[in-house]
């Protein structure tokens, strides 16, 4: 495998508060040991690399969590590390995901010597009721500043926007929208509000505190999003994200394109050498395996050719660019992913396009993702072939 490309991604698990939406890894501690932390990513990060000898690095993503609150020197110990267990592409991208308040603002230029070149700051929103809605630390106005901060110190910036809020409508969200836009980013994560189990707002859905908004209302606003982010030269690539030409985010495309990745820190998931790896998610479990283990793995297991093929379709899907169905069962020697009769049917009916093997979702089928998956996936077992 020498010379293939390979992502890292990097969890640091901690945040300030945890925001009523948020199902990620995030937790939040009183005190937290840099240096201990320091060591522990070293320890999990060095033993991802005497499994992957010889690769290309491509990038390095630091999520979280909050992981604008690491120390630059801690993030700068990984990305040295990173660099020397790995050949680093010449264009290699190091991307960290910052909170827009004041503090972490702060830390971007250090954060930019320490080798950080693309920042993606979750923003969320331009208004402070929603802001205080979505239970964010920040304030518009904070926001606008670390913005500010952000390109001042970093060539490439993102933000994240949530939108399709409780009370959203066309002319508030376009207004905010076309506000988003006029700023001067090459790259914008645009996340509908979505409920998920176990989330205070879960909670607070039940009881009945709040409605969320209903779903053609959500899908209206989709279609709103997709018509004035590809006007203003930043079309969708992704679901969720829109990007000008050649800025896509390098590190999530070996996601979606079904690429190697090393994931390190708690719970980080990892694809690689056809394996699927998750770490410890809780801060403790995750430092006791590293003293006991010397890394952080909770289950590291082989991924069947069914299982991994219906991950590369499921993932692929998500782009713009769609995927090469035929070429991902070949790739796990599989006869098909697909059910070609049904993937005609939709193309037909407007949800998809298909030129040759390759299939996409079309604006009308990226509201329908998980359906029409549901529809269209025919993993079978592998071809048993003959021995002798
Ligand atoms: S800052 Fe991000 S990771 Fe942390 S609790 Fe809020 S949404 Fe979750």
């Amino acid at each position: 495998m020498s010379g293939e490309p390979l992502a890292l991604y990097v969890h640091w698990p901690f945040c300030v508060s945890k925001c009523p939406y948020c199902d990620f890894n995030s937790h939040v501690r009183d005190l937290i040991d840099q240096d201990a932390w320091r060591q522990a990513l070293l320890a999990d990060l060095a033993h991802e690399a005497s499994l992957l000898p010889g690769r290309t690095l491509t990038s390095i993503f630091f999520g979280g969590g909050t992981p604008s609150l690491m120390e630059p020197s801690t993030v700068e110990a990984v990305i040295t590390a990173a660099t020397d267990h790995w050949t680093p592409d010449d264009r290699i991208e190091v991307t960290l995901e910052a909170n827009p308040n004041s503090v972490e603002a702060a830390r971007f230029a250090d954060l930019a010597k320490a080798g950080v070149n693309r920042v993606s700051l979750g923003l969320q929103s331009f208004d402070d009721r929603a802001l205080a809605f979505l239970g964010r630390a920040h304030s518009a106005r904070e926001g606008f500043s670390a913005l500010e901060a952000a390109q001042r110190n970093f060539r490439r910036v993102s933000f994240d926007f949530i939108y399709a809020l409780p009370g959203d409508t066309e002319d508030s969200w376009s207004a905010m929208l076309a506000q988003a836009l006029s700023l001067g980013t090459s790259h914008l994560s645009l996340y509908q509000l979505t409920i998920e189990p176990g989330t205070r707002f879960a909670s607070m859905v039940a009881r009945r505190e709040f409605e969320p908004l209903d779903a053609d209302a959500a899908a209206e606003l989709f279609e709103l999003t997709d018509a004035m982010t590809s006007a203003a030269g930043m079309p969708a690539y992704e679901i969720s994200n829109h990007a000008r030409k050649g800025q896509e985010s390098r590190h999530n495309l070996t996601y979606w394109r079904y690429g190697d990745y090393a994931g390190i820190g708690p719970g980080a998931h990892g694809r690689r050498l056809g394996r699927r790896t998750v770490r410890h998610r809780k801060p403790e479990n995750f430092l006791t395996a590293i003293r006991r283990n010397a890394h952080g793995i909770l289950e590291d297991a082989l991924l069947a050719p069914v299982e991994a093929a219906d991950e590369a379709l499921v993932m692929g899907l998500r782009l713009r660019e769609g995927v090469d169905a035929q070429a991902i069962a070949d790739r796990f020697g599989l006869p098909a992913v697909v059910d070609w009769n049904r993937v005609e049917r939709l193309v037909l009916s407007g949800y998809l396009t298909r030129e040759g093997t390759r299939i996409g979702l079309t604006a009308k089928g990226r509201l329908l993702l998980d359906h029409i998956l549901g529809d269209i996936a025919a993993v079978e077992e592998p071809r048993v072939l003959a021995v002798g």
